[in-house]
């Protein structure tokens, strides 16, 4: 069988379909975290993947630029229309990258909060279109964990956005730990999406403009999640539940070498960190892991998911405003996929993943 990249993409207007589209991956940025990346960008040391990324779309004069900062900053009107123009009945909402990580830790702490409050009255005001993710500042835990079980609780979101790396830091690190025993008490998944890469990784991928959510994204996200697997952070939290968007940052395609070389560097005991752990890489990624195929609408990279992960485990994402195509909803639902199939896909594992009613 021969596999091409979809060349022909119909522009007509979603249809009419047996499914609810549920969009898992779309972002928005409330004017107070813009007024403070403002604050941080006037430092002349500002982090350099933060100021490449958000510095970039904050003061670009480019149409695209001003025109996705005027769909993060809206909940309402804007939103809503371009959701309906592109067929999309419900949009699970995140705060966008880097979210409070790139903020001091007071500053993220409290920012949190008031984003979250911010977060749920939109989906007060709109709740069969809106969902929400709960933000987090991974800085504090402690209060990282209560803001977790306050948004499951008080504000009824059921997922974590956490945007990659903390200032080069990964949740690996036992420090960070109780937001994995909060989000595993409370039943929350955490959607682990990508960040602008730390200053450790950045230079060879900036040099050739491959940083962004072209590759790096993916790279660096990817090896967060390996990280977290191989440090053993499912064996101590069995019924964790993760996401990852961009079809698993790649990961389903590495399964079988990540179990063979993860192996063998534990019986080489090269490295004090490689240390054996209960299952195979694959076995947490097939367990403990969902993800969405957002910013890759490509009926055989779905599949192969599909098929690695099981049906129920691969949901539909656009990555709005970044990734705004509606045309290619239409190449999704036009998918050669058998009808319930395709319903798991676009509407009920995000229901069962992110609890919505
Ligand atoms: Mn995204």
């Amino acid at each position: 069988m021969e596999i091409r990249l979809p060349n022909t993409v119909n522009p007509a207007r979603p249809q009419k379909v047996p499914y609810r589209r549920i969009a898992t991956e779309e972002a928005w940025a409330p004017q107070e975290m813009l007024d403070i990346y403002n604050k941080i960008l006037g430092h002349a040391d500002a982090d350099a993947g933060f100021r490449g990324l958000m510095g970039f779309y904050m003061s670009s004069p480019s149409e695209r630029a001003r025109h996705i900062m005027r769909c993060l900053t809206d909940l309402d009107q804007l939103r809503l229309q371009h959701m309906d123009e592109a067929g999309i009945d419900q949009a699970v909402v995140a705060i966008t990258s880097p979210g409070t990580q790139v903020m001091d830790k007071a500053t993220a702490v409290s920012f949190a909060r008031s984003a979250n409050d911010e977060l749920a009255d939109a989906v007060r005001r709109h709740p069969t279109r809106l969902a929400g993710m709960i933000a987090i500042a991974p800085q504090d835990p402690a209060a990282a964990a209560q803001e977790i079980e306050r948004g499951v609780t008080k504000l009824g979101m059921h997922s974590v956005i956490i945007n990659s790396h903390t200032q080069g830091e990964y949740l690996s690190d036992p420090k960070f730990w109780d937001i994995f025993a909060a989000a595993e008490a409370h039943d929350a998944a955490i959607y682990l999406h990508p960040n602008a890469l730390p200053p450790s990784m950045l230079h060879p991928f900036q040099q050739c403009g491959l940083d962004g959510a072209i590759y790096g994204f993916g790279v660096e996200t990817g090896l967060h999640a390996l990280r977290i697997i191989t440090a053993g952070v499912f064996d101590r939290f069995p019924k964790l539940r993760m996401v990852l968007g961009h079809m698993g940052e790649a990961l389903p395609y590495w399964a079988y070498r990540l179990d063979y070389m993860h192996q063998a560097t534990v019986k080489s005991q090269r490295y004090a960190s490689v240390q054996p752990i209960q299952r195979r890489p694959s076995e947490y990624l097939r367990q403990n892991f969902w993800i969405t195929n957002s910013g890759v609408a490509w009926e055989h990279a779905i599949k192969f998911a599909q098929g690695f992960l099981g049906e129920d485990r691969v949901m539909y994402a656009m990555d709005y405003p970044y990734q705004y195509a509606p045309d290619e909803v239409n190449l999704l639902d036009g998918m050669d996929m058998a009808p319930e199939v395709k319903k798991k896909f676009f509407q009920t594992n995000a229901e069962a993943v992110f609890k919505l009613r």
